[in-house]
C-alpha cells in the first residue's frame, strides 16, 4: 500500500495554477501550462482557470498517453495543495477501502463510454487527514474504439458540506427515531414535523400531524408563552391529550429557535411519557403503606388517614383491635401457619368492616389492628361494630385440620371528644385497648378521662417494681385458715407491697405486672424462704401449722421449682409437709403433660397441693382426676352467691362431693358471714378462710397468736 501522499502548503492566496511545480513526466512541448499536464494549453485557457480558481475548484485531467492523473488548484480545508501526477491505481490506494470500488467503476465506465460524465466521490487520505474529494470531468477525445483518451474536470474538497449532510442525516435518524416524543412548530404552534414516538403517544399518523396545531393536543398556558419569549425555553409537566376525555401526564420541555434569516421563529417541542413513572411512583407508595404479610393499609398510612379526618374536625371513632392467641400459633405449628392464620383473619375482619362501613382497616403492629369507622361514627357505631368482629371471631379458625379460636380486646377512642390530634387519639385508644386487655378476653373498652394517667403511673409502677423486686422491698402477711370449728389449721401467705409514690399496691396490681416484666421467678423465691421461715417459726412455739404460698403460673414452668422449694425448707430447718403450694387453674391451662410431671415430683416430695380459686377458670375434670392435689379451694364468688341462688347451691354441693369423692380436702375461700359459714359447713367443707375469721394480718401478729395459744388449739374469734 503506498503511504498518503505528502502535501506541500504554499501560500493562502496564491494562484494553484501559477504557483504549482512542473509536473514531473510532462511533454513540455505540448503545453504552455506545464503543472496541468499533457495538452493543458489546450484544455484551459487562463480566464477558466482563473474563474475555476476563484470558485474553489481546483483542475484535473488524465491522458491515455501515460495514464496520469493530474490533479492542481485543490484546496483542502482551504490550503491550496499540490499533488503528485498519479496513476488511477495509486490514486485507488489513497482511498478509503470503503469508497475505491465506487470509484473504480464509475471511471471505467466512463473510459469506456458507458457513462456521459464521470463523477467520482470519495475520501482521499493525505498524511494524518482524510478528506471528501469529488472530481467531476468529461472525455475530451476518445479513440476509434470509444474509449476515452482525455479526461478534464473539476475536483473540489467536500469534506465540509457532506459532514454538514452527515449531521443533518444523523439528525433527521435521530429525531426521527428518538424515543420520546418530539415536535417541531412554527410560531403559530402549527405542526411541521412530528416523529414516530409522538405519533405513537397521539395515535395518529406522523403525516395527518404535520399542519395540525399542537394546542389540540397540549394546552399552552401563560406562563410557558412568558418564558419563552424570555428564556426562550420553557420546562415542566403538564397533560397532553390523546383522545376524547384521555389525558397523559407528560413532561414538556419546550424551546422557541429562531430560522436561518432570522425572521422565523420554530418551537422545538420535546415530551416525556409520564404514564410508567407515576404508575411505578404510585407501586412505591402502595408499597410504602401496605403491610407486606396482609396487604392491609400500614401504620403510616393509618396515621396520614386519621390526619387528614381530624385535619377537617371530622366526628369519627378510632377502634383498636388486640388479637390474642396468634403467638400460640406460631409457637406450636410454625409461623407459616402462623402467617397463613393472619391473613385468614384479615380477610374475616375486611369482611367485617366493609359491612359496618368502616372507613379504614389497617395493621397497626404485630396482632394489633385499627378500625377508623366512617364519618360521624360514635358509640353506638363502635358498639355495632365490635360486636360484629366478636361474632367473625367466634368461629374457630382452621389450622392442619385443628381448630384454633382468636380472642380480641377492643379500645375505642372518639374524635374529636377523645382528641383531636392524631398522636393523642393514638394514645387514648391504646390506653383504653389495655384497659380492655385487663379485663379479660373479647371486651370492649371506651377510653375514659383519667385512664391515660393510670396507664402512665403503670409505667412508673414497673420502674419502682423491678428496683424492689431486686432488693426485696416486699412484705408479708398470714391468713390463717380454719377448721369446722373455728379453730387455726394454717395461713396462706400473702405477699404485699408497701410503696412511697402509690401507697400499698395490691397483688391484683403487682403480680401481673411482675410475670410481664419477668420478675415472679424472683419474687417468688421471695415469697417461698418468707412462708418456710414463718412455718419454722410457728413450729418453734410448738405448733405444726402448715404455710400456704401462691405460685404463679410462670413460676410452675420454670425450671428447678421443687430445688428451690426444697432450700427454702432446708434452710428454715422445716419439713415439706409444712408447706402448701397453691395454684391457680390457669396454671394448669398450659397443658396437661407439662404440669403433671412438676406437680407429681412436689408432691413426691412431701410438699402440700391445692388447687386455688376453683370453679372459675377451666375446671376441667380431668385435672382433678390427673393432677395429686391435696385440697381445692373453692372459688370466693361461689361462697358469696351462696344462699341467694338455689343453682349456686347445687352446684357447689355436687362440687365439694366430686372432690370429695377424688379423696381431696374442700376448703372454702372469702367466707365472711356466719352464715356462710353455717352453709358451708352443711356442705361438708372441711376447711374456711375468709374475713368471718380473720383478716390477712402482719406475720408477727399471726406468730404471736400462735405463740400465745401454745400447744393449744387457736380458736379464732369469729368475725374478727
Ligand atoms: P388468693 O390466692 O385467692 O388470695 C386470697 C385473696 O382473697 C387475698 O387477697 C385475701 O386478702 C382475699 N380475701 C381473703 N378472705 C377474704 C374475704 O373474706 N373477703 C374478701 N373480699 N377477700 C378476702 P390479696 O391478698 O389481695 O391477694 C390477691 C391475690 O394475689 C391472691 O389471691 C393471689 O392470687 C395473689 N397473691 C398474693 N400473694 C401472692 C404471692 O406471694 N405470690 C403469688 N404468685 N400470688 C400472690
Ligand atoms: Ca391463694
Ligand atoms: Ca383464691
Amino acid at each position: 500500500m503506498p503511504k498518503p501522499m505528502p502535501m506541500s502548503n504554499p501560500q493562502r492566496d496564491h494562484p494553484v495554477v501559477l504557483s504549482a511545480p512542473p509536473c514531473p513526466g510532462a511533454d513540455p512541448a505540448a503545453t504552455a501550462c506545464p503543472c496541468l499536464g499533457p495538452g493543458a494549453a489546450a484544455d484551459f485557457d487562463p480566464c477558466l482557470q482563473l474563474a475555476l480558481w476563484a470558485s474553489g475548484e481546483g483542475v484535473w485531467r488524465w491522458a491515455a498517453e501515460d495514464g496520469a492523473l493530474r490533479i492542481d488548484g485543490l484546496e483542502f480545508n482551504g490550503r491550496p495543495t499540490t499533488l503528485p501526477p498519479l496513476q488511477i491505481d495509486a490514486l485507488l490506494e489513497c482511498m478509503h477501502p470503503d469508497d475505491r470500488q465506487a470509484a473504480q467503476l464509475g471511471w471505467r465506465m466512463h473510459l469506456s463510454g458507458a457513462q456521459p460524465n464521470c463523477e467520482l466521490v470519495f475520501r482521499l487520505r493525505l498524511q494524518e487527514e482524510e478528506r471528501w474529494v469529488r472530481l467531476y470531468g468529461r472525455a475530451l477525445s476518445r479513440g476509434v474504439d470509444g474509449r476515452a483518451t482525455r479526461v478534464i474536470g473539476t475536483a473540489r474538497d467536500i469534506s465540509s458540506s457532506r459532514e454538514a449532510e452527515e449531521s443533518l442525516r444523523v439528525m433527521a435518524s435521530a429525531f426521527a427515531q428518538a424515543h420520546d416524543p418530539l415536535v417541531i412548530t412554527d410560531d403559530e404552534w402549527k405542526v411541521l414535523e412530528a416523529n414516530d414516538a409522538y405519533a405513537g403517544l397521539v395515535g395518529q399518523p406522523a403525516e395527518w400531524l404535520v399542519g395540525s396545531s399542537l394546542l389540540a393536543a397540549l394546552p399552552v398556558f401563560d406562563a410557558m408563552l412568558a418564558n419563552l419569549s424570555g428564556d426562550r425555553h420553557w420546562q415542566g409537566e403538564c397533560e397532553i391529550c390523546i383522545g376524547v376525555g384521555q389525558w397523559v401526564p407528560v413532561e414538556v420541555s419546550i424551546s422557541a429557535v429562531l430560522g436561518e434569516d432570522l425572521s422565523r421563529r420554530f418551537h422545538i417541542v420535546a415530551l416525556r411519557d409520564l404514564r410508567s413513572v407515576r404508575a411505578q411512583e404510585a407501586r412505591e407508595r402502595a408499597l410504602q403503606s401496605t403491610d407486606r404479610l396482609t396487604g392491609l393499609p400500614n401504620r403510616s398510612s393509618l396515621e396520614a388517614r386519621l390526619g387528614e379526618v381530624l385535619g377537617r374536625g371530622e366526628t369519627m371513632a378510632l377502634m383498636f383491635l388486640d388479637v390474642a392467641g396468634m403467638k400460640e400459633v406460631n409457637d406450636s405449628y410454625g409461623h407459616k401457619a402462623g402467617d397463613g392464620l393472619m391473613r385468614s383473619l384479615c380477610l374475616r375482619l375486611q369482611q367485617v368492616c366493609d359491612r359496618v362501613g368502616a372507613a379504614l382497616l389497617a395493621r397497626w403492629s404485630g396482632t394489633e389492628f385499627a378500625v377508623m369507622l366512617g364519618a360521624d361514627s360514635a358509640e353506638t357505631e363502635v358498639r355495632a361494630a365490635s360486636q360484629a368482629v366478636l361474632a367473625a371471631l367466634s368461629e374457630p379458625f382452621q389450622i392442619d385440620a385443628q381448630e384454633v379460636v382468636l380472642t380480641v380486646s377492643i379500645g375505642a377512642a372518639l374524635a374529636p371528644h377523645d382528641g383531636r390530634q392524631c398522636s393523642e387519639l393514638l394514645r387514648k385508644v391504646d390506653v383504653a385497648t389495655r384497659s380492655a386487655k385487663e379485663r379479660g378476653h373479647n371486651q370492649l373498652a371506651f377510653f375514659v378521662a383519667g385512664q391515660e394517667l393510670d396507664a402512665q403511673r403503670r409505667v412508673r409502677m414497673f420502674t419502682q417494681l423491678r428496683l424492689d423486686a431486686e432488693r426485696n422491698g416486699f412484705s408479708f402477711v398470714a391468713q390463717p385458715k380454719v377448721d369446722r370449728t373455728g379453730c387455726a389449721v394454717g395461713a396462706e401467705l400473702l405477699m404485699r407491697w408497701p410503696t412511697e409514690a402509690f401507697g400499698m399496691v395490691s397483688p391484683v396490681e403487682f403480680i401481673p405486672m411482675a410475670e410481664k416484666l419477668g420478675l415472679i421467678g424472683l419474687m417468688g423465691r421471695h415469697a417461698l424462704h418468707a412462708a418456710a421461715r414463718l412455718a419454722a417459726r410457728c413450729q418453734a412455739t410448738g405448733q405444726r401449722l402448715p404455710v400456704a404460698v401462691n405460685l404463679s403460673p410462670k413460676q410452675v414452668l420454670q425450671r428447678g421449682l421443687d430445688r428451690q422449694v426444697m432450700l427454702a425448707c432446708e434452710r428454715a430447718g422445716i419439713e415439706p409437709g409444712l408447706i402448701e403450694l397453691e395454684l391457680t387453674e390457669s396454671a394448669l391451662s398450659v397443658g396437661l403433660e407439662l404440669v403433671a410431671p412438676v406437680l407429681h415430683n412436689l408432691r413426691k416430695r412431701g410438699f402440700g397441693l391445692a388447687l386455688d380459686d376453683f370453679g372459675t377458670g377451666y375446671s376441667s375434670l380431668s385435672y382433678l382426676r390427673h393432677l395429686p392435689f391435696s385440697k381445692i379451694k373453692i372459688d370466693r364468688s361461689f361462697v358469696m352467691d351462696l344462699g341467694r341462688e338455689a343453682r349456686t347451691d347445687t352446684l357447689l354441693q355436687h362440687m365439694v362431693g366430686l372432690v370429695h369423692a377424688l379423696g381431696m380436702t374442700v376448703v372454702a375461700e372469702g367466707v365472711e358471714t356466719v352464715q356462710q359459714f353455717e352453709l358451708l359447713r352443711e356442705l361438708g367443707i372441711e376447711e374456711f378462710q375468709g374475713y368471718h375469721f380473720a383478716r390477712p394480718m402482719p406475720l408477727e401478729q399471726w406468730e404471736h397468736c400462735v405463740e400465745s395459744h401454745g400447744a393449744g388449739q387457736i380458736l379464732l374469734p369469729q368475725g374478727s
